[in-house]
């Protein structure tokens, strides 16, 4: 079956003339996807004969709300997605005052396995469709009734891991074919696969790019993510590096404050070094807490120890506030908990 909402205007054109269909029901069809048609039966505009071939070969992908966890503590809403074949995401949608941001996720699950994540703990069913991924803004913005303004790839999964579908993401959901919402106010947070990295980087997005770092050597980042046993932190740094010279981009680290594990101010000293000359952000959470991971917050006192040090050291770092809090809304919080029949 083709998914055709994960194409653009040319590319539906091209299909629907390959089967012999007029050029102009091209932009008929997207049209009404734009108007968030969820059968073939509703483009009423369109011949009956289209309708049919579109029925038997196409399908509409979605990402149907099957449930909704607001915050009590702020405005947060942490969404269960359906996706067409009855496998479940979560994504959570933000308010701030400069708009509304929206969390998505890349895949069914991971195969990273970090320590500290539910969704790493919770298996790998399959990676999203480019349609999935702006089915889930999609259906957040007519839940909520406002437009999203800005979206991060920091949901479940890991999105270059499934870099394809990913890019073609980015270069959909920013056009006037779909949402139209500037690379600029997307996001996408990689653990550090290194070769993409690069592929990113080469394409000179106005993307931003966020990598998760949460430790200064190779010892400590193996403790909590296998994946640096295939890229070592100097590999990504170097990625890293590369990345900004190519795009002239601050690059941001997310760095997780885990009590006692990467929080000491040696390796605060350490992360300075590690990371000093490059245009770059430290984004520092508090750890958040994962059933079964056996991590703590940093007491409060840490954190700030940690911050002042990399700032004294001249690098840009903030502590991130945390939301969603008690609908496990936050980072690393949303698993595959649901499986494939189980709602
Ligand atoms: N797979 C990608 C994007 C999804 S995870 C990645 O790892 O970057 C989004 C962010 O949440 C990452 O920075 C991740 O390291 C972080 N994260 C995961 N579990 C967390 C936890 N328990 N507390 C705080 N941050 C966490
Ligand atoms: Fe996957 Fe990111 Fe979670 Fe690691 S932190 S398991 S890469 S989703």
């Amino acid at each position: 079956m083709t998914d055709i909402k994960s194409m653009n205007l040319s590319e539906l054109t091209a299909y629907l003339v390959d089967y012999g269909f007029e050029k102009f029901r091209a932009k008929q069809v997207l049209s009404w996807i734009k108007q968030d048609a969820d059968s073939f039966d509703d483009m009423t505009n369109i011949p009956l004969k289209l309708r049919d071939f579109l029925k038997e070969n196409a399908y509409l992908a979605c990402a149907d709300i099957e449930r909704v966890q607001r915050s009590k503590l702020d405005v947060t809403s942490k969404y269960l997605f359906r996706l067409y074949d009855g496998e479940y995401v979560e994504g959570v949608l933000m308010s701030y005052h400069h708009g509304r941001s929206m969390c998505i996720s890349s895949q069914v699950g991971c195969k990273m396995g970090c320590t500290f994540c539910a969704t790493g703990k919770s298996g790998f069913s399959r990676s999203l469709t480019a349609s999935e991924m702006i089915a889930q803004i999609r259906s957040a913005e007519l839940d909520c009734g406002e437009r999203v303004s800005n979206v991060v790839l920091m949901g479940m999964g890991e999105p270059f891991d499934n870099y394809d579908n990913v890019i073609r993401f980015l270069k959909l959901v920013s056009s006037e074919d779909s949402l139209n919402i500037g690379m600029r106010h997307i996001t996408i947070s990689t653990c550090g696969i290194v070769p993409r990295m690069r592929d990113f980087a080469d394409l000179e997005l106005q993307c931003g790019l966020s990598v998760s770092l949460h430790a200064p050597n190779d010892e400590a980042r193996l403790r909590t993510m296998p994946v640096n046993r295939r890229y070592p932190i100097a590999q990504v740094m170097d990625a890293s590096r590369y990345y900004v010279n190519k795009t002239n981009r601050r690059i941001t680290f997310e760095y997780a404050l885990i009590d006692g594990e990467n929080d000491s101010d040696e390796t605060a000293r350490e992360l300075a070094e590690l990371l000093k000359g490059l245009l770059c952000h430290v984004n520092l959470i508090p750890v958040n807490n994962v059933t079964g991971a056996g991590y703590k917050k940093s007491s409060l006192k840490r954190q700030r120890a940690f911050v002042d040090i990399l700032t004294a050291a001249g690098i840009n770092a903030t502590v991130r506030r945390t939301l969603g809090s008690d609908i496990d809304a936050s980072c690393g919080q949303l698993k595959r908990k649901y499986m494939k029949g189980d709602v």
